[in-house]
């Protein structure tokens, strides 16, 4: 345990700085309970490291994913909640308060804990890929599919997402290219027939992605069949990867239900978990939506359901 001088007690704590997050300390913040968030190894989440963001109601204009978050951040800070640049490393859950250590040399004792730690894109691992991140290279094309409306693109995956995904984009781009390692596809039937059906799908079984091609955007995907060894590149201008999201809930195995993947369970409309007094909003607990606007929508529902909590415990309920 560390001294007591770094013990410091909260009401709520909230864990993750996403669109979740911060929509959950803006409530909390405006419900007086003075909330204090740990913001994480990427503080803003996954907008971070995307361009624009047009679907965000509000935004006629649309509006870049950082300037996003920083106006959320000011938001959540205009109503005092306590903003802190560390990561969360440890959760002892069994008993309240709940107690949490960050690599700042803190530990909290907070009587309820919001969970809004996000997921990760998964990423093929290939530097082209990254260094084009964010130049037509995407991971998710709900947000950024619009940017390639009239043009050929191409996607990465067999399972779920990328069928969703890639089915989207058939709606807005000229073709598209599903790039599938194995001779299947891993979506679920309906998927396959939908992704079959669609007229400017191309579906390329046993290839993977040896390259994105172009210099400072994409222009490009040099590919390879798994198969027969050839290899070829594909003119395109998007490139996007629907491979799978990883969430980061690992701090919390043992303690908190989640499913095999790591998605924290929340009980149906609400977003408590297992544990009385932590709940769960965003990304961290959704495979589904993982939109900007959803996970602000749990992190509101999560707050007033912390605050509805330490309610009831004041009055001994
Ligand atoms: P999945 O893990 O189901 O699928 C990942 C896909 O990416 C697989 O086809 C996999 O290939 C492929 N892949 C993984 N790594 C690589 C790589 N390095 N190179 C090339 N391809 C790769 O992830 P999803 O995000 O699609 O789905 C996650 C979960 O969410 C699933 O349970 C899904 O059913 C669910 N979901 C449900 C939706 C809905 O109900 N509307 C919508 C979206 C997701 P391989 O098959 O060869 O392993």
């Amino acid at each position: 345990m560390s001294n007591d001088s770094n013990v410091e007690k909260v009401k709520v704590l909230i864990i993750g700085s996403g669109p979740a997050g911060y929509t959950a300390a803006i409530y909390a913040a405006r419900a007086e309970l003075k909330p204090m968030m740990y913001a994480g190894f990427q503080p803003g989440g996954q907008l971070m490291i995307t361009n624009e963001v047009e679907n965000y109601p509000g935004y006629p204009e649309g509006i870049m994913g950082p300037k996003m978050m920083e106006d959320f951040r000011k938001q959540a800070e205009r109503f005092g909640t306590e903003i802190r640049y560390s990561t969360v490393t440890e959760v002892d859950l069994s008993n309240r308060p709940f107690i949490v250590k960050a690599d700042d040399g803190k530990t909290i004792e907070a009587e309820a804990v919001i969970i809004s730690t996000g997921a990760s894109a998964k990423w093929l691992g290939l530097e082209s890929e990254q260094r084009l991140n964010g130049y037509g290279v995407s991971a998710c094309a709900v947000c950024d599919g619009y940017f390639y409306r009239g043009q050929e693109v191409a996607i990465v995956g067999g399972g779920d997402t990328a069928a969703e995904e890639a089915l989207y984009l058939s709606k807005l781009c000229k073709k598209v290219n599903m790039l599938v390692r194995k001779d299947q596809l891993r979506a679920s039937i309906v998927m396959q027939r939908r992704v079959e059906a669609a007229e400017n799908i191309n579906i390329l079984y046993n290839h993977e992605t040896l390259e994105v091609m172009g210099e400072k955007e994409v222009e490009g995907v040099k590919v390879k069949n798994n198969v027969t060894g050839e290899e070829k590149i594909i003119p395109v201008t998007g490139f996007f990867v629907a491979i799978g999201h990883k969430p980061n809930t690992d701090i919390f195995k043992g303690q908190l239900d989640m499913d095999e993947v790591g998605y924290l369970i929340t009980k149906s409309d609400s977003t408590a978990t297992n544990i009385e007094g932590v709940f769960a909003a965003g990304d961290a607990q959704d495979k589904i939506y993982r939109q900007a606007v959803t996970a602000a929508g749990t992190g509101c529902m999560a707050a007033l359901e912390a605050e509805r909590f330490l309610i009831g415990r004041e009055m001994g309920a």
